[in-house]
């Protein structure tokens, strides 16, 4: 059992309840062979807070991806891999000016240790000037084997880091927020919801909202009638052309009047 197995061999783990994500430093080289199975993609995330990382993977579909071994999530704390003795892995900016900068010491290391271990399709930096994250990025993501993710804080990492290793930037919005966590987890969760195995048939990728370049139909369930509203004929009628038909104009509809901008 992962959990165990880490533990005994000194590894520094922290696994909640189920939650099949393992943290690791350094000396968890000499216990790689006792956790690593097979999956089909593997995400390390670099970051300060992994406990913020933790919920969105304990609960729901991206929990039953890491259970079904179809994707591995790998937390390392960054201050692990920083040389000063306080730990420290931020400093002042040069030039001046408000706000602190992560230096490029601890992250150089805990990159260069990964890359030494595997090879990336992609390592990722979170941050509000990169490529605006949709449906396209996470479809192409969704086909890696192996991605990293640094997540920043504070004023943002080193510009020198990123001309070094980061293959892609990615922003979740025109907005700032205090880390890049939130942002890696919308991204895990937007990529691994795709990974073959993860989805059942009822919840199938394919027919949401922007894979077709259009907002998804409305949808219904039970009951039939609620308050005298009435669930569309066509959706009763059986007929499976006429019901793809009716979705499809909806679809448009939708899309025309909401996101007029998916049809240029
Ligand atoms: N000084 C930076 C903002 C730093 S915010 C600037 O003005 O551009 C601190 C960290 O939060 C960033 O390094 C990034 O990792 C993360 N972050 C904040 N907003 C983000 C967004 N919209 N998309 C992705 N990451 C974001």
């Amino acid at each position: 059992m992962i959990i165990n197995d880490t533990v005994s061999c000194g590894v520094f783990c922290l696994i909640s309840t189920n939650l099949c994500v393992v943290y690791e430093n350094l000396s968890s080289q000499m216990s790689r062979k006792n956790y690593v199975y097979f999956c089909c993609m593997r995400i390390d995330i670099i970051t300060l807070h992994p406990e913020l990382l933790e919920s969105p993977f304990s609960a729901s579909i991206l929990k039953r991806a890491i259970d079904k071994k179809l994707v591995q999530i790998v937390l390392h704390q960054l201050r692990d891999y920083s040389e000063d003795k306080h730990r420290r892995v931020d400093d002042t900016q040069f030039g001046g000016g408000a706000g602190m900068v992560m230096s490029v010491q601890p992250i150089s290391k805990i990159i260069d240790h990964l890359k030494s271990e595997r090879s990336y399709d992609e390592i990722i930096y979170m941050s509000p000037d990169g490529l605006r994250f949709d449906q396209g990025i996470s479809n192409k993501l969704s086909t890696c084997g192996n991605i990293m993710i640094l997540c920043g804080h504070y004023k943002g990492i080193d510009q020198r880091i990123r001309d070094e290793y980061i293959t892609k930037e990615i922003s979740i919005g025109d907005f700032v927020l205090s880390g890049g966590e939130l942002p890696a987890a919308l991204v895990c969760d937007a990529v691994i919801r795709l990974l073959p195995g993860v989805l059942g048939d009822e919840t199938s990728a394919l027919t949401d909202s922007f894979q077709d370049d259009l907002l998804a139909p409305p949808v219904y369930t039970r009951p039939a009638e609620w308050r005298g509203r009435m669930v569309p004929e066509v959706l009763l009628s059986g007929h499976a052309q006429k019901i793809e038909d009716w979705r499809h104009e909806q679809a448009l509809r939708r899309t025309k009047d909401l996101r007029p901008d998916l049809l240029d």
